[in-house]
């Protein structure tokens, strides 16, 4: 009997592991048109071995840090005590698979001229990232790349602070590195050796063919990019390209919209478009949850009373009344995070219609052709319809830009734009 076993390893964690503090951040992949093409063909991550990138250096103890073995360049067994270490290290290296994002700030022309020349780039996010290297059923790892070597110094030799540490000049990469470790044990650990058994820095052979170059991972790409699916990294883009144009397509449970920024003509940009919705007032929102009348709210420290629970809305009543003789302000607080939570939860869910998403997929494609080849558009700058009723029914729903955006400011943005080359 064939028994087959597989084991979902799941992310894991490794000394010194830095990650972003808004795990939503946006991250941005720089790929040519060919890497896309087979990205969206395979739907998979390509990891490079880490030996094989341009930067020779990728993976190694940076130079600072050798300092720290305590061992004398001049002196003739600590020399090759030292090329021995380097030596080993440089075909360890060779079991680290790795995949580089950039942690979004702003567009650079270097990035581009760097990793995307002529090719584009993908937009996901640290948290969805971190989630498909989660289902990959390797030892899989994520952080972000650490520049220069001071968090190092004085610490123990460790294999994952080299791979996830760069040299100072690299710091405008502000590399997000997704990496799996696959080590080969017949990959040999001696090749720094030569004949005569002096010892080398580097490996002299590159390891057996068996030891690939690369590992495809499979991840869900519809989950992993996310385009530009939320309000702030829409700002995000718009504040840092002001491009010529930019087109964009939105969801909600059935309604499903495309809309179009062109630059520098009066229609409303991204940031007009889309604004976070207002609040309510505070103390509306805290009556609501705890069934306290605003008066009451304004006393924080007084208690619950059998008179509050008598003015409660009724279904109110009961959970006030298990409440009495707290403070009104300890049960607000309560209801406020029970609140939260809740909505918190609702917000989790919402389903993505795969025929709402796909056709409006097919609406910015279509204005993007439109663009592209010079044609007319109705979109001033938006057109909206709902699934259920079908776009026959649907709304052009013209908008100018808005007095209060920073899309106001030409001048400023003009300069930006010629920054860029535009
Ligand atoms: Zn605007």
């Amino acid at each position: 009997m064939k028994q087959l076993v597989f084991s979902i390893v799941g992310i894991e964690t490794y000394p010194d592991q830095l990650e972003p503090a808004n795990q939503d951040a946006a991250i941005w992949r720089f790929i040519n048109m060919a890497k896309f093409r087979d990205l969206m063909g395979t739907s998979e991550l390509y990891f490079c071995r880490a030996d094989l990138f341009p930067d020779e250096r990728e993976g190694l103890p940076p130079e600072q840090y050798l300092a720290t073995f305590g061992l004398h360049p001049l002196d003739v067994n600590d020399r090759r005590e030292l090329l021995n270490h380097l030596g080993s290290d440089a075909q360890f290296r060779e079991g680290f698979y790795v995949n580089c994002w950039y942690l979004f700030r702003e567009e650079t022309l270097q990035m581009w001229k760097e990793y995307g020349n002529e090719g584009v780039a993908i937009i996901s996010s640290y948290q969805l990232l971190k989630s498909a290297l989660n289902t990959i059923p390797d030892r899989a790892y994520i952080g972000l790349v650490r520049y220069g070597a001071k968090h190092m110094i004085g610490k123990r030799v460790n294999l994952f602070r080299y791979i996830t540490t760069k040299r100072i000049k690299y710091a405008h990469e502000r590399e997000v590195r997704g990496f799996l470790l696959i080590p080969d044990p017949h990959a040999g650990i001696n090749r720094h050796y030569d004949a005569d058994n002096r010892v080398h820095p580097l490996p002299l052979t590159p390891p057996p063919p068996h030891v690939l170059k690369g590992h495809r991972r499979k991840v869900d790409l519809q989950a992993l990019l996310n385009g530009l699916d939320n309000i702030d990294v829409r700002h995000e883009v718009q504040r840092a390209l002001w491009p010529d144009i930019v087109i964009d397509g939105a969801i909600g449970d059935f309604m499903c919209q495309v809309s179009r920024h062109p630059w520098p003509d009066d229609i409303a940009c991204l940031i007009c478009l889309f604004q976070r919705p207002a609040g309510r007032p505070a103390e509306e929102m805290q009556s609501d949850a705890t069934g306290l009348s605003k008066d009451r709210l304004l006393e924080p420290e007084s208690l619950i009373t059998e008179a509050d629970v008598d003015a409660a809305p009724r279904e109110k009543q009961q959970e006030l009344r298990s409440r009495i003789g707290q403070a009104v302000c300890s049960v607000v607080q309560e209801a406020m995070a029970q609140t939260i939570s809740l909505e918190q939860q609702e917000k989790g869910f919402e389903p993505s219609v795969p025929f709402v998403a796909c056709f409006s997929a097919c609406m910015v494609l279509t204005e993007a052709l439109a663009y592209l080849c010079g044609w007319d558009t109705k979109l001033e700058p938006r057109f909206q319809f709902d699934f259920l009723r079908g776009p026959a029914f649907g709304l052009e729903l013209p908008q100018a830009r808005s007095e209060n955006c920073i899309c106001g400011r030409r001048k400023n943005i003009d300069r930006i734009r010629a920054k860029r080359g535009l």
